[in-house]
């Protein structure tokens, strides 16, 4: 079926002719014909689906010939990559249309999105505690939204922000048009949808958990210390060009970057402790090829949104099928094709059993030819637990032992002067706050 049929705005038809999209994908396809006739919409969809175009096709549809300077939809989305995301495929699609938006995200200054709300912009496309911070704010009052769109729902819900998002739904009207995306679909979010949508027009809801097709899956068995030195491998040996590769913490992620970046592969990586601009950065940075090697956290999965994208890598097994089905959907966007490669130690076999039930298949495992699975690590990217506790316990023993000695000395001459003033080259005098009771003047 061709976008015409699907008789959108013309000036919307040439956005998404230059965009390169020939004909809807599956969710665009049933999606949007309810939502342009003003239903609710309850959606299963995948990253990767096209799901960003399926909602806001039909409302940029709507809005194109409204009056301007008030803001009348609502995109609330769980992380801030995505929400940079969605606002640029809405300035894409928009592109011939007066219609303008606003991300709105934490680690970033309040100021220039105090202006999106001050000025109206059509469209605010928002994480949900950020959006609570501006709604303490007298300036910030949206009671002419009429569409809602709830991104990635089950994501938010992970993520803790369902009580956020309860909240934040007393700020706009009962009355609007709700269009509820979700990959999954487990009961507290339905209790949500209940709660929200009317009669709702059910969007592939009997699809879910299957990845995007075009993907080449296999799975690698390696003991956890040699994870570093096969992705090293596989990528001296040039079998993957640029690689999005995910670690279970954050962590893993700065030992693994640091690896990659001492045995010269360009890399960088990008999660929760990363400030805004690091991750902008980062990931602009492996859009334009700087970087071969972007590491990333589960929090980012979502949201990374690069086009050709030819290998994912998952280093860590995820822990739950969902998120494997997410990050491998970073590859093969919309009808390409990608490779995703999960290393697997013996202790991670079980989450891969589920994994492949969920698939409802086996993954091929792969070996490498000449890579020594029995090789010493080359460097241990996580401290063994009893050890950290064993050296934390040591640092404080050996921290009261010098405690416990500098009293005594102390005891023993009280004018003694401290450690820190005996340092400074002028007239020595005690150091404030250090001088033992007793001996001050
Ligand atoms: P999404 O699932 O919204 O994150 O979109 C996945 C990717 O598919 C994005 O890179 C979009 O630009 C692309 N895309 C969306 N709709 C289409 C389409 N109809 N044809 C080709 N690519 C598309």
């Amino acid at each position: 079926m061709p976008f015409s049929k699907l008789e959108l705005h013309p000036d919307l038809l040439r956005g998404i002719k230059e965009l390169g999209f020939t004909r809807p994908t599956a969710i665009q396809a049933d999606a949007i014909p309810p939502a342009m006739a003003g239903r609710d919409v309850l959606a299963c969809a995948q990253t990767g689906s096209g799901k960003t175009a399926a909602f806001l096709l039909p409302i940029l549809h709507k809005l194109i010939d409204k009056p301007r300077r008030t803001t009348r939809v609502l995109v609330i989305t769980p992380t801030r990559e995505l929400a940079a995301q969605i606002l640029a495929d809405l300035n894409d699609l928009a592109v011939h249309t007066p219609v303008t938006g606003a991300a709105v995200f934490g680690g970033v200054s309040m100021g220039p999105q105090e202006h999106a709300f001050r000025s109206g912009v059509d469209v605010i496309i928002a994480t949900p505690g950020r959006l609570l911070d501006h709604f303490k704010q007298p300036y910030a009052k949206l009671p002419g939204i009429e569409y809602l769109v709830l991104d990635e729902a089950d994501r938010m819900l992970d993520m803790g922000f369902l009580p956020d998002i309860r909240r934040v739904l007393k700020h706009i009207p009962a009355k609007r048009q709700t269009l509820f995306f979700s990959a999954t679909m487990p009961p507290p979010i339905m209790t949500l949808v209940r709660e929200l949508l009317h009669d709702p027009a059910m969007i592939n809801l009997e699809r879910q958990s299957k990845p995007a097709v075009g993907i080449t899956q296999a799975l690698y068995p390696v003991p956890q210390e040699l994870k570093s030195s096969l992705l090293l491998t596989l990528l001296q040996r040039g079998e993957m060009q640029e690689v999005l590769v995910f670690t279970r913490t954050k962590h893993r992620a700065n030992r693994l970057h640091a690896f990659l970046t001492k045995n010269g592969i360009p890399a960088e990586r990008i999660h929760g402790n990363r400030s805004q601009a690091q991750r902008t950065d980062a990931l602009a940075g492996f859009k334009k090829g700087k970087y071969r090697v972007l590491v990333a956290t589960d929090i980012v999965a979502r949201g990374i949104d690069i086009e050709e994208l030819g290998h994912v890598v998952n280093f860590d097994v995820p822990l739950v099928p969902e998120d494997y089905i997410h990050r491998i959907g970073r590859t093969a966007r919309a009808e390409a094709t990608g490779d995703a490669f999960t290393f697997v130690s013996n202790e991670e076999e079980s989450e891969i059993r589920s994994i492949e039930r969920v698939l409802g298949k086996r993954l091929p495992r792969v070996t490498i030819p000449d890579f020594d699975y029995k090789a010493k690590a080359a460097v241990a990217l996580e401290v063994p637990i009893a050890e950290r506790i064993a050296a934390i316990r040591a640092r404080k023993s050996d921290e009261r032992a010098r405690a416990k000695e500098k009293a005594a000395r102390r005891a023993a001459s009280p004018s003694a002067p401290s450690a820190t003033a005996s340092r400074g080259s002028g007239p020595r005098k005690p150091a404030r706050g250090r001088t033992p009771k007793g001996s001050r003047p």
